[in-house]
């Protein structure tokens, strides 16, 4: 018999998928890394999974614990499963910009939900970051995984998704584009890939609004560049410990109307029905590789983090693409 003994052990192993439509004109290959095959459908299963399991190891979760974390709700998903594989409880916050749909998605898989505001500080006590950290402090017997700072996060891809990668393009990947959030994805899976060549180049997908392409550039934390934006899961106004600058090599910010707008193309004319920081990572690929001049010899893997249902409400809504301007 051919059986999993839990639906985490599906988690990796996703597919890459070439993007034949929306690359019109681009001489480069261009592979998507289809993350939304992971159970709880996003590129965060991977992270979960690591987290809680260090977590154990470490003896920072002990049987019949609570895991609080603040979370864009795809982390959440992914240790909502390995909380229910391994019997733990599991309380989120969200900021209030996130997708009614992410948080009936945690609800449905026996999570407490508790949404905050996303118009304040980070250090204000409102804040999703604040409100975790402070339940942490009152339940007791639990254990705030904290996926900005854990280092378990990046590791999770230097021990997946890059060898998945190095993999699947038999050694020939040169690029490899992802957005940054935590930076768990990007820091981790291009340390394991410049690692195998130093020449790859890693681009990181930011958005406007977030601090992480003009720190690059300059070392600077500019106060100026954050303001709020509406694409989830990317862009931030902190500085996570997980985000390793030496492992990217640039940065290309992306609109919020240009990353949407790729969405729904990757959706009608790539069969691909994936998540808004997708648009905004296939976007900002097409830019660099047009920009870059890149040519036959290249070839560039995109990772899309996670799946369209998220986003019924919003980007795959024409009345509300219209009301935001997005389309006429
Ligand atoms: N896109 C989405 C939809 C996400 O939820 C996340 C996680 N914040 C990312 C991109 C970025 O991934 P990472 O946190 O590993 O940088």
């Amino acid at each position: 018999m051919k059986y999993l003994n839990h639906i985490i052990e599906a988690v990796g192993n996703t597919p890459l998928v070439k993007l034949n439509n929306v690359t019109d004109g681009v001489k480069a290959t261009v592979l998507a890394k289809v993350e939304y095959f992971n159970p709880g459908n996003s590129v965060k299963d991977r992270m979960a999974v690591k987290m809680i399991e260090d977590a154990e190891k470490a003896g920072l979760l002990k049987p019949g614990g609570t895991i609080i974390e603040g979370t864009s709700g795809n982390t959440g998903m992914g240790l909502a499963l390995a909380a229910i594989a391994k019997g733990y409880k599991c309380i989120f916050t969200l900021s209030d910009k996130q997708s009614k749909e992410k948080m009936d998605v945690l609800r449905a898989v026996g999570a407490e939900v508790i949404v905050c505001p996303t118009n304040v500080a980070p250090d204000h006590p409102d804040s999703y970051y604040s409100v975790a950290k402070r339940l942490n402090q009152e339940i007791p017997n639990s254990f705030y995984p904290n996926q900005y700072d854990n280092t378990s996060n990046a590791a999770a891809h230097y021990e997946t998704t890059g060898p998945e990668l190095w993999d699947q393009t038999d050694g020939k990947i040169t690029h490899f584009i992802t957005g940054v959030g935590t930076g768990g994805t990007v820091s981790g899976t291009s340390k394991y890939l410049k690692e195998k060549n130093p020449d790859l180049i890693t681009v990181g997908i930011d958005t406007y609004g977030s601090v992480f392409k003009k720190y690059k550039e300059t070392g600077e934390f500019d106060e100026k560049e954050i303001y709020p934006y509406a694409t989830e899961g990317i862009g931030e106004d902190i500085l996570p410990k997980n985000v390793d600058f030496d492992m990217i090599d640039s940065f290309v910010k992306v609109t919020d109307k240009d990353g949407a707008v790729m969405t729904r193309r990757l959706a009608k004319e790539e069969g691909l029905f994936v998540g808004w920081s997708c648009g905004s990572a296939v976007y900002g690929a097409l830019e660099y590789i047009k920009q870059q001049n890149l040519t036959e010899d290249d070839v560039v893997v995109v990772l899309l983090p996670d799946h369209g249902t998220r986003y019924l409400a919003k980007i795959y809504n024409d009345e509300w693409m219209r009301q935001q301007g997005y389309i006429d």
